[in-house]
């Protein structure tokens, strides 16, 4: 399909309208403006949001648009855009797309020359991050970190050797292994930690000090309610011997080649190949 084809005015825009992480007010004018003039409603859970919806009086009808149907309900809204319809896409809370359904959807329609407005608000990540105290200016985002494997480890090497701010998401149930599987790592227990906890909520709550702190916190009260992660840089990392020998060590218990451990370990150190080299013989007996 060639929007190029259609005059402009005959076809609908896709509008992405970021919604409440909690406290219902937390709405721009203009994102009900626009829930309220679009034609229908994309909704990750269309239970969930109907909440919202009649929090604002807004009798939009809706579709939904989630995970398991994403594809399909990529094609239903470009062919509302096609006649004519304009669509707005929510998920369940804050920005769609960021750990949210939505990517496909805006890929297809992006690459089909429609037209895409972003309707900006609440964001859990940026929201933990704008209040935690960290360097706010270069981050990295995480979103999940992975579950196990050799994609966790990379992850938590990732965390250790950033020399920036990095923010990830984390559920109640995993919060305090996640912790203690970074503390476990070379010179991190010092590192500066900080837990955004229901935000925008009743019970809101920063949890801030070293990851030491943070772990014993959590070691004493379980983590309740919906959590962002955020790890301060080290001050300037210095990688030693020892800390070059744990990461073959982990890299041998993956299966890795010595060749291969060595290869990873001095990318995610960021430290040469010989060096590495030089200690991978005992480490890798
Ligand atoms: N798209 C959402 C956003 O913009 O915030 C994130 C969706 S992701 C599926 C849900 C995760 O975001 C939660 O498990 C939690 O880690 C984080 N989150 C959402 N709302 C939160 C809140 N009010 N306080 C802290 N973290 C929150």
């Amino acid at each position: 399909m060639d929007t190029q084809t259609k005059p402009k005015q005959q076809i609908g825009k896709l509008f992405i309208v970021a919604t409440p992480i909690g406290n219902l007010q937390d709405m721009t004018f203009r994102a009900v403006d626009t829930l309220k003039n679009v034609d229908i409603i994309a909704a990750e859970d269309t239970r969930t949001s109907r909440k919202l919806l009649d929090f604002y009086a807004i009798n939009t009808p809706m579709m939904p648009c989630h995970d398991h149907n994403e594809a399909k309900a990529g094609l239903q809204i470009m062919a509302l855009l096609e006649e004519g319809k304009d669509v707005a896409l929510i998920s369940d809370a804050g920005t769609p797309l960021i750990n949210d359904p939505g990517y496909h959807v805006v890929h297809l329609l992006r690459a089909e020359g429609f037209d895409v407005v972003t309707i900006p608000g609440a964001c859990s990540p940026i929201a933990a991050l704008a209040a935690s105290g960290l360097p706010t200016d270069i981050f990295t985002y995480l979103g999940f970190l992975p579950r196990k494997g050799k994609a966790r480890m990379d992850a938590f090497n990732t965390i250790q050797v950033a020399s920036h701010t990095q923010v990830f998401l984390e559920s109640p149930k995993r919060i305090l292994k996640t912790l203690q599987g970074l503390q476990a790592l070379p010179q991190m227990g010092e590192r500066p930690c900080v837990v955004g906890r229901e935000l925008t909520k009743l019970y809101e709550e920063f949890i801030s000090g070293t990851l030491n702190e943070v772990v014993t916190h959590f070691t004493t009260s379980a983590g309740r309610g919906e959590m962002v992660v955020m790890m301060g840089a080290g001050e300037t990392l210095v990688v030693d011997d020892a800390m070059i020998a744990q990461a073959l060590a982990v890299k041998k218990d993956q299966g890795l080649s010595a060749s291969a451990s060595a290869k990873e370990v001095a990318l995610a150190l960021n430290v040469s190949r010989s060096r590495v080299y030089a200690l991978l013989h005992p480490a890798a007996e």
